[in-house]
């Protein structure tokens, strides 16, 4: 059976499978990879504040002459506008160029507190990030219900958030997320976090499939196996991996031809599935972003302070 082209959020709403990440994507280069994707296929952005350029997606979306409501768009609210939800909003729509995003997610279950030293990536004088570990998570998350229900936003969710974070947010929540976007591939499936988020209807999304900057993953030799008996890139077996688990999966890319290619899903074979989804148990488990919040965010694999 060919591999879904849409998954249905909690609110009905359909998601495509891939979307075009854009961390990481200079300015002067993602406004051209915005474009050149929406002319290609793809009808998904996944973007962020702190990625520092909004602004040139929203002119590539734009650029490319595809209507706003053919374009499932993503932005993420920033951990120094936790206490404004509202705020962080409007700035990612002045920079879009939109009215409304398709989904806003809480980038991370974290309140940094802005000082002299940083707008954005603050950090207290010893040179530690300025956190607010007081913070309570639910008010970021009954902001985000209230933006949500304002309409200005079609479905709110989270971002790496692990389960006792969920479980805690899941007390207070009116409104289930609809989607957690996580750090997934083969080499860190989160298997007990996907059985988690399927109890309760919450979608999974895959960033750094490929295993970021540079791609890595594809150069392990069990996904060059498959993709050579499949006949397709090690890029695409990373990318199919997800979309036949039913997560989305969020490849980035600059490049014309890796666009395109990154853009192709194949049906994988329950064997193939299943060498993927054990290589972490393996010995291969591997996380690659643990940015330096300075705590236990409460994943099995995460660091401990
Ligand atoms: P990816 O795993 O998507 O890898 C991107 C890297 O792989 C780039 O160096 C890219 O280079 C290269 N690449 C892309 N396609 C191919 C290909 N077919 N063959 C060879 N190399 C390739 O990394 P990201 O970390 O960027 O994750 C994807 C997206 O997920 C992000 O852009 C962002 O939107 C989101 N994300 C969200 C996070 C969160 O906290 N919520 C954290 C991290 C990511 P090139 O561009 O030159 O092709």
């Amino acid at each position: 059976m060919a591999p879904s082209t849409h998954f249905k959020l909690n609110t009905g709403a359909q998601i495509p499978t891939v979307g075009l990440g854009t961390w990481r994507s200079e300015p002067g280069q993602v406004r051209q990879a915005v474009s050149f994707a929406l002319k290609n296929g793809y009808s998904h952005i996944d973007a962020a504040l702190i990625y520092g350029n909004e602004h040139e997606v929203g002119q590539g979306v734009k650029d490319s002459g595809v209507p706003r409501e053919n374009i499932f768009i993503t932005s993420k609210l920033w951990n120094t506008h936790q206490p404004n939800v509202g705020e962080g909003l409007q700035k990612t729509l002045d920079a879009l160029g939109t009215d409304y995003l398709d989904l806003y997610l809480i980038h991370w279950p974290v309140r940094l507190v802005p000082n002299e030293s940083s707008a954005l990536l603050p950090v207290n004088p010893d040179g530690t990030r300025s956190i607010d570990r007081s913070w309570d998570q639910s008010e970021t998350w009954r902001q985000m219900e209230e933006v949500y229900k304002a309409g200005r936003v079609k479905a709110i969710g989270v971002a790496n958030w692990s389960i006792p974070y969920l479980e805690e947010l899941k007390r207070k929540w009116t409104v289930v997320p609809a989607v957690n976007q996580i750090e997934l591939h083969p080499f860190l499936p989160q298997h007990a976090l996907k059985d988690w988020c399927d109890k309760h209807g919450i979608l999974l999304e895959a960033y750094s499939p490929l295993g970021s900057e540079g791609a890595p993953l594809m150069s392990d030799p069990a996904i060059q196996q498959i993709a050579k008996k499949n006949d397709v890139s090690p890029a695409t077996v990373l990318i199919s991996y997800h979309v036949n688990r039913g997560a989305v999966v969020l490849p980035k890319s600059i490049n014309e031809n890796r666009i395109v290619s990154n853009s192709q899903v194949i049906a994988l074979s329950r064997e193939d599935m299943d060498v993927l989804n054990g290589l972490a148990a393996q010995g291969k488990a591997k996380r690659i972003n643990t940015p330096l919040f300075g705590w236990d965010l409460g994943f099995d694999d995460w660091y401990k302070q």
